[in-house]
């Protein structure tokens, strides 16, 4: 018997389901860093934004294309880092992430 068969009295969802990440709009960023000090090397940075972090030989992370994703994923990135150690940074040097008090 399967129970993941679709209940024929549930009315079809008249928009699809959300991604996990809204659409939220986020700040061009113009610059990120990578503070060495606060980096565990958690990876969850390179999850979220495979194609801009990469770790490095000391399993830190490194910026190796910071146009390599979204600013969405990047800022994703960013929010995911357990150490908050990834900064953003708009095109005129302004701090995004994290925000500043
Ligand atoms: S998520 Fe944060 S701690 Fe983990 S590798 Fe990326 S920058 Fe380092």
């Amino acid at each position: 018997m399967d129970d993941q068969q679709t209940n024929p009295t549930t009315p079809p969802l008249e928009t699809p389901p959300t991604s996990e990440q809204p659409k939220k709009a986020v700040q061009k960023i113009g610059k990120i860093v990578v503070d060495r000090e606060l980096c565990i090397g958690a990876a969850s940075c390179l999850a979220l934004a495979a194609n801009t972090f990469e770790l490095d030989e000391e399993n830190k992370a490194i910026v190796k294309n910071p146009k390599g994703d979204s600013d969405e994923d990047i800022h994703a990135a960013a929010v995911s880092c357990p150490t908050n150690a990834i900064f953003l940074y708009d095109e005129k040097g302004n701090q995004i992430y994290p925000a500043p008090q």
